[in-house]
């Protein structure tokens, strides 16, 4: 039986395609031959990015086999092209099955031979062969956590075998929480991987948050050495920043994030049909981090937030892609610049400094990492502010935006001035401080931004001229700060 439609195109060919065997092998890998039935022709169009070729079946006839045959040619740069394709009726009605899919965006990190696409789109876990593409060797170990693995784990190992794909395919499920960011976690990671005798060519991929992706990147940064690692970001605040850039790591009893490497993955995918499930308040932690991107580098993007921010709240799909999209892209060109943040990179830090102390010193959980961050900001550009560095303007435009966000305005009421200079290090030589939190002595605490304590002076990122500027800096005025936490704080 033969029916329809026969149409090959092939476009956006970042590399040029110089055969057909090419092009066959790949259709091969994801479409098995099929031992029997009769033929249909079938619409096909074949696309590729970033080295990937896409097939997407819009004709079939139910129960029989397909084979779309038409003269094999070479295909170059920009050319149609025609070619044989068999694929079994049941793959290709799974293909038709799922929804229309979208295009996918693409954003390059850019870092040489270490350079990766981040994948963005609607719908992504459903595309198995993007996920195959980027998959070493022939043993894969998924880490995700008790919320998300109920959610989308099967999905993922779905893709990995999807097509007869020969791997094995091996989960470790953790606790959910920062406060399991810890290596006596990460052991399990290890221990997973030992016993499942995962080899040097195997996977690791990360399904879940930014905890899930800081904890399994840094796994595969030290398991045997480094093995290779792919990021399937599932909050906001990993699809626009954890999840690109290669921080990995986990936190000491002593000090957040103090045990880590930077260790690029070989891809991100960025599902945002995943943020569909995420609680309210933890799409609005995410936010802040995008908001962030707007007033340090990125002035067109910060006004379409104020258009559009109702829609990524309402999780528009086509708000949501573009988001995480122009977030990438930033950070991207940022981690491009300055890979190991000797410089630039610490400006994507902006409010952090205030952020880290509220985390710490509220307890962490207690405050999300992006409702701190907003708080943070706003403080960061009340200093701003007040050393005449912004106008008015801007600080009521980025007051009004985490309002409409429905981020914190201003620090807790537990946290007084004397808490935020203790945790920040104002004005000390030492990067450890004397710390106590709610009664319980913590001894010599170290924090993160203490790291941006240098010659005896906490250098803060600071807005600075026009929206979409920033600066790193050390040379600001104390009295500036302190006017800032007076006004935030009890003293
Ligand atoms: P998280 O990983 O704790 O996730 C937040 C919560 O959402 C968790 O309970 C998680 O299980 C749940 N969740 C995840 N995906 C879900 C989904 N699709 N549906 C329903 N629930 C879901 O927190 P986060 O905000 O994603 O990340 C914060 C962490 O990221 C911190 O540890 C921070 O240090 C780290 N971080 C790292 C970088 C970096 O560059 N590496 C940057 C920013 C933050």
């Amino acid at each position: 039986m033969e029916a329809v439609v026969a149409s090959v195109s092939c476009r956006s060919f970042s590399t040029p395609i110089s055969s057909s065997s090419s092009v066959a092998a790949d259709v091969d890998r994801r479409c098995p031959p099929s031992s029997a039935g009769s033929r249909v022709v079938c619409s096909q169009s074949l696309q590729k990015d970033f080295g990937r070729l896409h097939l997407r079946s819009s004709q079939f006839l139910s129960g029989t086999d397909i084979g779309a045959s038409a003269p094999a040619a070479g295909a170059t740069h920009g050319r149609n092209f025609s070619m044989a394709i068999r694929a079994n009726a049941a793959q290709v009605l799974n293909d038709v099955a799922s929804p229309t899919k979208e295009e996918t965006t693409v954003v390059n990190v850019d870092l040489g031979d270490r350079s990766y696409p981040i994948y963005i789109g609607k719908g992504l876990l459903n595309e198995p062969e993007l996920l195959q593409r980027h998959v070493h060797g022939k043993k894969v170990l998924v880490v995700t956590n008790t919320t998300v693995a109920p959610l989308y784990l099967s999905r993922v190992v779905a893709a990995l075998k999807h097509g007869g794909n020969n791997v094995q395919v091996e989960s470790v499920i953790l606790e959910d929480g920062e406060q399991y960011k810890n290596m006596e976690v990460l052991m399990k990671v290890y221990d997973k991987a030992i016993v499942t005798r995962m080899d040097r060519r195997c996977t690791f991929i990360a399904l879940g948050g930014g905890v899930i992706g800081d904890m399994c990147g840094y796994a595969a940064a030290s398991y045997l050495r480094g093995v290779n690692f792919i990021q399937i970001p599932t909050t906001l605040m990993a699809q626009v920043d954890s999840s690109v850039g290669g921080k990995t790591g986990v936190n000491h009893p002593l000090g957040k994030n103090m045990i880590g490497a930077f260790y690029q993955p070989q891809c991100v995918l960025v599902d945002t049909d995943t943020l569909n499930t995420l609680p309210d308040r933890e799409l609005a932690s995410g936010v802040a981090e995008v908001i962030k991107y707007g007033l340090i580098r990125d002035a067109e993007f910060f006004k379409w937030q104020e258009e559009n921010i109702d829609r990524i709240l309402d999780r528009d799909t086509s708000a949501l892609v573009y988001a995480v999209k122009r977030s990438c892209e930033n950070k991207a060109d940022v981690v491009a610049a300055d890979e190991r943040e000797g410089g630039v990179r610490a400006t994507l830090n902006l409010g952090h400094t205030f952020g880290h102390a509220i985390e710490t010193g509220t307890g962490y959980g207690n405050w999300l990492h992006g409702e701190a961050v907003a708080a943070g900001t706003i403080m960061s550009a009340h200093m701003s502010l007040k050393m005449g560095w912004i106008d008015d303007d801007l600080f009521k435009r980025i007051y009004n935006i985490t309002a409409r966000a429905r981020l914190p305005l201003r620090p807790p009421g537990s946290m007084d001035v004397q808490l935020f200079e203790d945790i920040m290090a104002v004005k000390s030589k030492s990067c450890f401080q004397p710390f106590m939190v709610l009664g319980i002595d913590f001894g010599l605490f170290l924090t993160e931004v203490d790291k941006k304590v240098a010659d005896g002076l906490l250098r803060l990122i600071l807005l600075k001229g026009p929206l979409g500027n920033c600066v790193f800096t050390g040379e600001y005025d104390v009295k500036a700060l302190d006017d800032t936490l007076r006004h935030f704080c009890r003293a």
